[in-house]
C-alpha cells in the first residue's frame, strides 16, 4: 500500500509590540522572573482588559500580506482550562470570529511553484511560564511573558512532505519578518509551529486520523520530526494498526515523537464570549490604508533585484532569505551609484561578494564552525545577530561599495579583494587606507611588468618553449607565475597582453 502523506500546521507568531495584549506590561524577553507583570496579567480579580491597538494592526497587516480577507467584526472568547501558568483560568482567544480568513502564501518545494491555503489567523494572548529548577522542591511560575500578543496562524491541510512544510515556514517567518510584525526567532519561541499530519492510501478522497506535533524549536527538528512521524505512521498502517488522535512531542535526544496527550484527554474549552471586551469593529478605510503602506514582500522585492539590478535568481533568493542581507545589499549598491556606477554594471558583482566570500569570512571572524547561519536562521539566532551587528560595524555598506568600485575601475585585483575584505573585517579600516598602508595597488605600470614578466620568462624555459612550439594552454600557466610573483597586485589583463607580446603571439 502506498501511503500520501497529509500535512497542516499551526504557527504561533509573537507579534512584536512594545506592551502586552491587555496590559501596559512589556514584552522583553529574559527579565527577572514576574517582573514584567501587573495585577491584570498576573489574573487579580477585578481588572479589566484593555485591547493593545497596536498588536490589531500588526495582526491586520500580516492578514493582509498573507492574502487574507481581514474581518471588520471581531469577538474574543475565553478559552477554559486550568494550568498554573494561566492564572485566570482562561485565555483570551478569537474563536468563530477570527481577524484573518482564507488567505495563502505560495511556496517553491523540490515538487514546484504550489500555494499553501491559510484557513485563519487569529489573535490570542500567550501563557506564562512553569520553571522547573534542578535540585528544588517543586516548581515556580514565571508570568513575564503573560499575556503577550500572538497571532495563530492555521493552514488548511495542503502540504505533501516535511520540506513542503520546512519551504512554507521559512516563507511565511520572512514575510512576518518583512511586514515588522515578528521577529521569528525560534530559540526565543516567537515562532513556534505545530504540524498535523496523518496519511492516507494514494487516491483516497478522506483524510486518516491526524497526530498533532508540538515542542519543535529548529527547522531541522520540523523535517526529523516529520520524517519520523511519517515512518511511524506507515508502519502502524501496514501492520493493520489504527493511528490514535493524540499530541505528541518531539523528543531530541531520542530522535523520535512520544505521546503527550490522547483525544481522551483533550479539553472542552468551553468557548465563550469575553464578556469584558465589547467587539472589535475594524474601519474599512483604516484596513486599506494599511494595505496601501504595506511594505514590499520577499517574492517582490526578488523579482524586482533581478529586473533592476540584474542579480540571478539564485542570487535574489539567497539575498532575500535574510531581510538584514538583502537591505544590506541595496544600501551598497546604493552607495555604489553615489560612486558614480550603474546598478547593472556592479550589482551582480556585489551580490556574489555578499552571498559568497563575505559569509565565509564572517563565520571565519566570528570563530563560528563554519556552517552558515542562512540554512538555519532559526537554530543559531544569538550567533546570527552577533554577525550582523560585527558587519555593520566593521564594514558599512558604504565601505564595501567603495572596495568593490575600486576593483570594477581596476586599482585593485580580483584576488586582493578578499584579503582586503578580510581586512576591513578585522579592523574597520576602509578599503583606501588598507591598500594605501599594505601597498596593495594594482599593478598596471609596463615597466614594473615587464621586469617581473622577465624574471618568471627565464625561471620557466621549458614552458616557454612548449608555448612555442603551440601549446596555448601554457600561457595560464604563466600569468598565474607573474601574479603569484606580483603578490596578487598585478592586472591580469595587462600581464596577459604583455606575455604574449613578449611570446611572439
Ligand atoms: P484541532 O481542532 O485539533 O486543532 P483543526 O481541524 O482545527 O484541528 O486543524 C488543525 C490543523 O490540522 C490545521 O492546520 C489543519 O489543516 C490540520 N488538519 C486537520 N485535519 C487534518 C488531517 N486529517 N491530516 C493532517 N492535517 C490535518
Ligand atoms: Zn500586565
Ligand atoms: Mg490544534
Amino acid at each position: 500500500m502506498i501511503y500520501e502523506v497529509v500535512i497542516g500546521v499551526e504557527v504561533h507568531a509573537q507579534l512584536r509590540t512594545k506592551s502586552k495584549l491587555f496590559c501596559g506590561c512589556g514584552t522583553v524577553f529574559g527579565l527577572t522572573a514576574n517582573s514584567q507583570t501587573c495585577p491584570l496579567c498576573l489574573g487579580l480579580p477585578g481588572t479589566l482588559p484593555v485591547l493593545n491597538q497596536a498588536a490589531v494592526e500588526m495582526a491586520v497587516r500580516a492578514g493582509l500580506a498573507l492574502n487574507c480577507t481581514i474581518a471588520a467584526n471581531n469577538l474574543f472568547a475565553r478559552k477554559n482550562y486550568f494550568y498554573p501558568d494561566l492564572p485566570k483560568g482562561y485565555q483570551i482567544s478569537q474563536y468563530e470570529a477570527p481577524i484573518c480568513e482564507h488567505g495563502w502564501i505560495e511556496i517553491v518545494a523540490s515538487e514546484g511553484k504550489r500555494r499553501v491555503r491559510i484557513r485563519r489567523a487569529h489573535l490570542e494572548e500567550d501563557a506564562g511560564k512553569n520553571v522547573h529548577v534542578a535540585g528544588t522542591n517543586g516548581s515556580r511560575v514565571d508570568l513575564n511573558r503573560a499575556g503577550t500578543p500572538l497571532l495563530e496562524i492555521v493552514t488548511e491541510p495542503d502540504l505533501r512532505s516535511a520540506d513542503e512544510v520546512v519551504a512554507y515556514l521559512k516563507g511565511l517567518r520572512d514575510i512576518l519578518i518583512y511586514q515588522d510584525v515578528c521577529d521569528g526567532d525560534m530559540e526565543k519561541g516567537n515562532f513556534r509551529c505545530e504540524p498535523n499530519l496523518s496519511l492516507r492510501p494514494l487516491g483516497q478522497k478522506g483524510f486518516g486520523t491526524k497526530v498533532e506535533m508540538k515542542n519543535i524549536n529548529s527547522f531541522k527538528f520540523v523535517k526529523d520530526a516529520i520524517e519520523y512521524e511519517i515512518k511511524r505512521q506507515t508502519k502502524v498502517l501496514s501492520e493493520g494498526g489504527k493511528i490514535n488522535q493524540e499530541t505528541r512531542l518531539w523528543n531530541l535526544d531520542r530522535g523520535e515523537t512520544v505521546v503527550m496527550r490522547s483525544k481522551e484527554e483533550a479539553h472542552d474549552y468551553r468557548y465563550f464570549p469575553d464578556p469584558d471586551l465589547v467587539p472589535l469593529k475594524l474601519n474599512k478605510e483604516w484596513i486599506e490604508g494599511l494595505k496601501k503602506a504595506l511594505p514590499e514582500s520577499p517574492s517582490a522585492l526578488r523579482v524586482r533585484i533581478m529586473e533592476e539590478v540584474g542579480v540571478s535568481g539564485y542570487q535574489a533568493t539567497v539575498l532575500t532569505s535574510e531581510k538584514w542581507m538583502v537591505e544590506y545589499f541595496e544600501a551598497t549598491v546604493v552607495e555604489a551609484e553615489k560612486a558614480g556606477m550603474m546598478k547593472v554594471d556592479i550589482g551582480r558583482d556585489i551580490a556574489n561578494w555578499i552571498t559568497g566570500d563575505l559569509q565565509g569570512l564572517l563565520n571565519k571572524t566570528s570563530g563560528s564552525s563554519g556552517q552558515t547561519y542562512v540554512v538555519d536562521p532559526s537554530s543559531d539566532a544569538q550567533q546570527a545577530r552577533s554577525m550582523i551587528s560585527l558587519l555593520m560595524k566593521q564594514v558599512p555598506p558604504g565601505n564595501l561599495a567603495s572596495l568593490l568600485v575600486k576593483k570594477f575601475r581596476g586599482e585593485v585585483s580580483g584576488p586582493i579583494v578578499k584579503s582586503v575584505l578580510e581586512e576591513m573585517l578585522a579592523t574597520g579600516c576602509t578599503a583606501a587606507e588598507i591598500i594605501e598602508a599594505k601597498g596593495l595597488r594594482q599593478v598596471s605600470d609596463e615597466g614594473a611588468l615587464d621586469k617581473i614578466i622577465d624574471e618568471v620568462l627565464a625561471k620557466n624555459p621549458t614552458q616557454v618553449a612548449q608555448f612555442k612550439e603551440g601549446k596555448q594552454q601554457v600561457l595560464g600557466f604563466l600569468v598565474g607565475q607573474v601574479m603569484k610573483a606580483s603578490g596578487g597586485k598585478a592586472n591580469p589583463g595587462k600581464v596577459n597582453e604583455l606575455l604574449k607580446k613578449k611570446l611572439g603571439a
